[in-house]
């Protein structure tokens, strides 16, 4: 399959070559060049897969044959074995018609686990077929470094270096990056805040003249194509397991990066019927006021207690807004500039377009908390503040009460003890029983200056 830009001027790449190129040259992302389709016969002929088999059904037509079906098996089996749960994604309901697809299963209690212990796997794959070693960098504000890290700690082509703001992330989330003490995980605690990290991360990946000879870097935050793809197949499986292709399904998706819905999206492109995908933000809500009034301007970012979704520019809306305006990537390129100087205003067609499928809801910390009693309250389950928001946008935006409402769990409530706790007296969420030594294990990272050649010069000295 081919992998085209959304800025229309970047080489088309391959399957594997997308996976290892991150962003495109001319600045936009990869997406396929066509997407593969499923009949509604096709789709329910899979209601009994497993979800290791069921996501070598939805992954297979993108890989196209550039590796052997066999091994393709094998790396999804691999990724999806550290996962606590036999169903991988199991659903708890929490009203009529109404529930929760638990997607922290997996080693980080978090979402990021599907794509990122995918991911490694893929990674080392690709590269001891191709004889080649690179070097992961990222930066993180608390899910995906962890993720990251536990996806590549096994992978013997590549070193990861992972950037946190140093004191600004959360202990669990910390210790959860910190406590893997394999010799090819870098951990550095940078004196700065998460912003520094990202543009360190974005420095470095611009002029990669600082690496050994031979060596690249490789980006796994979800700009990578492989991550998104592997996203949807736990759309596919829940709709299956609530009587899909033949009733039609809706989610409600708590957001920030616009990854986890936008391979809902893909999902319905593909075939899936999907009634309804809501986007569920918390204050920092510039896809709720692009979708609702038509305003996608930047402001400050606020720190809320669901930390995940604090982003301010969602970076693969631009992959949806490449569909919105017919894949005219001359359109998106002077959209994209435009929003560069603060804000964008999408075309009637491309607004309506979306909100055919799409409708959005904005949730403040206070509400958030209220959610996360009154479910406790009414049904003795607990949801992790991210969770919480898509609950209440699934509530206040469902069409219907007769089409089932999917509500992505994005994390485990125990890795946001303090907001589950300012919610009400309902005893501290307990971590799952593989992490219960966490507070106790060894961590190791080193602190840098927030100076460039500081910490490229600490990344050479590691390859
Ligand atoms: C990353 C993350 C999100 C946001 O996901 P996007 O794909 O960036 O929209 C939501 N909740 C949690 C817990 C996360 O870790």
């Amino acid at each position: 399959m081919k992998f085209i830009s959304t800025r229309g001027e970047a080489p088309v790449l391959n399957f594997e070559e997308a996976v290892l190129a991150g962003l495109a040259s001319d600045g936009g992302l990869y997406v396929p060049e066509t997407l593969p389709k499923f009949s509604a016969d096709e789709i329910a002929s899979w209601a009994g897969l497993s979800y290791q088999e069921l996501a070598f059904k939805i992954i297979s037509p993108f890989v196209d044959g550039e590796i052997a079906d066999d091994d393709l098996q094998a790396i999804i089996d691999k990724a999806y074995s550290s996962f606590r749960h036999n169903a991988i994604a199991p659903m708890v309901q929490t009203g009529h018609n109404e529930w929760v697809l638990e997607l922290f299963q997996g080693p980080t209690l978090a979402f990021k686990d599907f794509a990122l212990q995918f991911l490694g796997h893929l990674l080392d794959f690709i590269l001891t077929k191709r004889q080649q070693k690179v070097a992961v960098m990222g930066a993180t504000s608390g899910d995906t470094g962890s993720a990251a890290i536990e996806g590549c700690r096994r992978c013997e082509n590549i070193d990861i270096f992972i950037l946190h703001p140093h004191n600004r992330v959360s202990e669990v989330q910390r210790r959860q990056m910190t406590t893997v003490l394999a010799d090819n995980v870098f951990n550095i605690a940078l004196a700065g805040n998460f912003d520094d990290c990202q543009n360190m991360v974005k420095a470095s990946f611009r002029d990669q003249s600082f690496l050994p000879e031979g060596r690249q870097l490789v980006a796994v935050n979800s700009i990578n194509w492989a991550r998104i793809m592997a996203q949807i197949v736990y759309y596919f499986y829940s709709a299956l397991a609530l009587g899909g292709p033949a009733r039609k399904v809706s989610y409600s998706v708590p957001t920030g990066n616009f990854g986890d819905i936008y391979a809902g999206y893909l999902a319905s492109q593909m075939g899936l019927p999907i009634e309804q995908l809501i986007i569920a933000t918390n204050q920092n809500d510039i896809l709720h006021r692009c979708i609702s009034d038509n305003d996608h301007s930047k402001r400050e970012l606020s720190q809320s207690l669901a930390p995940s979704m604090d982003i301010m520019v969602s970076s693969n809306f631009e992959r949806l807004l490449f569909d919105l305006y017919g894949r005219d990537g001359a359109e998106i390129q002077r959209l994209m500039s435009e929003f560069e100087s603060g804000s964008m205003v999408l075309s009637d067609a491309a607004l309506k377009s979306a909100r055919a499928l799409f409708s959005s809801h904005r949730l403040d910390d206070d509400g958030m908390l209220r959610v996360i009693a009154s479910v406790y309250e009414s049904t003795g389950y607990m949801l992790d503040p991210h969770t919480a928001i898509g609950v209440a946008a699934a509530r206040e935006k469902r069409n219907n009460t007769d089409t089932p409402v999917v509500c992505l769990a994005t994390a485990h409530p125990a890795k946001f003890p303090e907001a589950v706790m300012k919610a009400g007296d309902f005893g501290e969420p307990a971590l799952p029983h593989h992490m219960k030594d966490l507070f106790v294990r060894e961590e190791r990272f080193v602190e840098l200056e927030n100076d460039q050649s500081l910490v490229q010069d600490f990344i050479n000295k590691r390859l």
